[in-house]
């Protein structure tokens, strides 16, 4: 089963979303967190079939922050930001 996977940008490890939001009909915002250099980021997706959508929620609150403000900034048609370091 795939997911969203995607890169640290300072590890270059393959990371798994700790939680996804739907941003409107057809995409997906998913909020991540380096298990390596713990830095979080956010990379918005158009929504793929058969992959697997991350949970809504997470416990990270640093994750769940970015992931809000991202997809407020999506669904406002801003250019998509794509950083956050580590706390
Ligand atoms: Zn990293």
């Amino acid at each position: 089963m795939s997911t969203y996977l995607d890169s640290c940008d300072r590890c270059l490890i393959p990371v798994t979303p700790a939680a996804g939001l739907s941003d409107g009909d057809s995409g997906l915002v998913c909020g991540y967190r380096c298990p390596n250099c713990r830095g979080v980021w956010t990379c918005s997706w158009m929504t793929v079939p058969g992959r697997v959508d991350p949970p809504s929620h997470t416990a990270d609150a640093h994750v769940a922050a970015v992931l809000h403000e991202q997809a407020a900034i999506n669904r406002s048609h801003k250019k998509p930001a794509r950083d956050t370091p580590a706390a």
